[in-house]
């Protein structure tokens, strides 16, 4: 044991209590003679050649603004002593920003900041837990016995409340912000560097979420991991043409007639395998991709709506998704129209479907671009009606051609009756309104028959038929020519 880490014995809150028990009993075995004459040269002796010193390293300790081996051992030390002692301790890196800076390069924080910094800190801290600069602007706090994860959040968030009251040194006042990237050892071998990274990974989504504290968990870093690595491959995705389309269709409940479908994009990454367009739709439009994704999934619809005319095929009307944020754009509208004459479609057949969401925010533009579209002759509809952020408000404005109804929130708990009484005031609602009223993710027969019984004008679902590549349905358009000969009327 090096003096450092005799240093640390002499810290440790465990040690101390030993100590005090050993005083305790020594005191009561010996008169106050005998205890005088022993305690004065072990006192000197301790004082020579531990605490001395020890004063002196925890000061230079203190002080040291980077990253070194005395933070490193204190932080083994510690450790060890954790887990011989079963004491749950969790690790902080503590980012401090200076609001002046924020969003440019940060300047590196000065010693003397470092030393308030710390010294701020430690107000809110328990008696064992301790608090070190680790690098620039990062510090390292050192935190036992947080029981619970909410002890730790609420205790971060003092910290950064404490944080953010100004600061002065000889009258430069700053403003200073943070967060905190926490793990715990919970009884885990885990090296130092590699405890210390992963608080920092911790810290790193913080940043990325504007939490104030973010605590590490191996899933959520894979996950974050995998979504970072998403995000990048999908600017390459499209120019390495790993995108097709998938078409499913949408019939009539009287007599199971094809009346339509909708397009569904998907992805298959050379390495990663199929990603669904529930995971990558969201980082498209976080990253403004979508702009891109969805110009090419119309432009593509309207191909092999264009091809499968030329064939002969009856024309079906196509649904196309189409992203809240897509709607927002100035300049959607006239990109929709443009490509409907470049592939010279009949503007008739495609219909735009809009989820509704609560990222609706500028309506008058919005209204706008759906009035343009609709005056070009497309057709809109709502989708997912009857889940989240549906509003009845919307559906008195928006100019839309069709509702179409999610059901699968009714389809597994709710009782029967309950059920019909729903479907019916949805369907009733959307008649009202002279609106078509589609029913998707339907999967049995009971659901097809209720939905057929309460008026519904189209079914899709898995009862009908995945969602499949454009072969496939145009094997069905070949079969419904078979089946219903009358269709060929809408060839056109
Ligand atoms: P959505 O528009 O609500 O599409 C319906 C989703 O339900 C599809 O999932 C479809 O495969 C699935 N589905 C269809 N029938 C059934 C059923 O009977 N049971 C169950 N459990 N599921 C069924 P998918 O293809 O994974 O798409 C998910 C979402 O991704 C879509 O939801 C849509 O919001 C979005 N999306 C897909 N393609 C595009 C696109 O080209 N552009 C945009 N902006 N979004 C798209
Ligand atoms: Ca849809
Ligand atoms: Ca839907």
């Amino acid at each position: 044991m090096n003096r450092l880490q005799l240093n640390m014995v002499m810290s440790n809150p465990l040690y101390r209590k030993l100590t005090v028990y050993g005083l305790i009993f020594l005191v009561g075995w010996l008169t106050l003679h005998q205890w005088f004459l022993l305690l004065l040269p072990i006192a000197l002796i301790i004082y020579h050649f531990f605490l001395k010193n020890s004063v002196k390293t925890m000061k230079q300790i203190k002080i040291t603004p980077f990253m070194d081996r005395s933070l490193i051992e204190r932080i083994q030390f510690e450790q060890q002593m954790a887990v011989m002692t079963s004491w749950p301790v969790t690790l902080f890196v503590m980012r401090v920003l200076d609001w002046k800076w924020q969003g440019t390069q940060q300047k590196m924080i000065d010693d003397a900041w470092f030393e308030a910094i710390c010294q701020r800190i430690e107000q809110v801290l328990p008696p064992q837990a301790w608090i070190m600069p680790l690098d620039d602007y990062d510090f390292v706090i050192w935190m036992p016995e947080q029981r619970r994860d909410r002890l730790t959040v609420d205790l971060a968030e003092q910290m950064i409340r404490l944080l953010r009251v100004p600061m002065e040194i000889e009258g430069d006042v700053r403003f200073w912000d943070g967060c905190i990237g926490a793990s715990a050892l919970n009884g885990r071998t885990i090296t130092v560097e590699d405890w210390i990274q992963e608080s920092k990974m911790a810290l790193q989504i913080a940043m990325e979420q504007h939490q104030e504290i973010h605590i590490y968990s191996h899933e959520l870093i894979e996950s974050s991991k995998r979504t970072r690595l998403i995000e990048q491959e999908l600017v390459g995705a499209l120019r390495r043409g790993e995108f097709i389309l998938h078409y499913q269709p949408k019939v009539a409940p009287k007599n199971r007639k094809l009346i339509g479908a909708e397009t569904l994009i998907r992805w298959t990454h050379p390495r990663l395998g199929p990603i669904s367009p529930g995971e990558f739709i969201p980082l498209a439009e976080k990253t403004g991709l979508i702009h891109a994704v969805g110009e090419w999934v119309l432009e593509e619809t309207c191909k092999q709506l264009k091809l499968w005319n030329r064939r002969g095929l009856p024309t079906i009307p196509i649904s196309v998704n189409v992203s809240a944020c897509q709607l927002q754009r100035s300049g959607f509208a006239e990109q929709v129209k443009e490509i409907i004459e470049r592939t010279g479609v009949d503007p008739k057949w495609i219909e735009l479907e809009i989820t509704e969401t609560e990222s609706i925010h500028q309506l008058p533009l919005v209204l706008d671009t759906m009035n343009k579209i609709r005056s070009y002759g497309v057709h809109l509809s709502i989708d997912d009606f009857g889940t989240g952020y549906s509003s009845y408000e919307y559906l008195y404005h928006f100019p839309v051609n069709t509702l179409k109804m999610d059901l699968r929130f009714l389809m597994n708990d709710t009782k029967i009756v309950q059920r019909e009484i729903i479907v019916r005031s949805m369907i009733d609602l959307a008649k009202s309104l002279n609106l078509t009223v589609i029913a998707e993710g339907v999967e049995t027969q009971e659901w097809f028959d209720l939905l057929h019984r309460l008026g519904c004008d189209g079914i899709q679902g898995y009862f009908i038929s995945r969602p499949e590549p454009a072969k496939k349905l145009e094997q069905m358009l070949i079969d419904e020519i078979r089946q219903f000969p009358m269709s060929l009327a809408a060839i056109g």
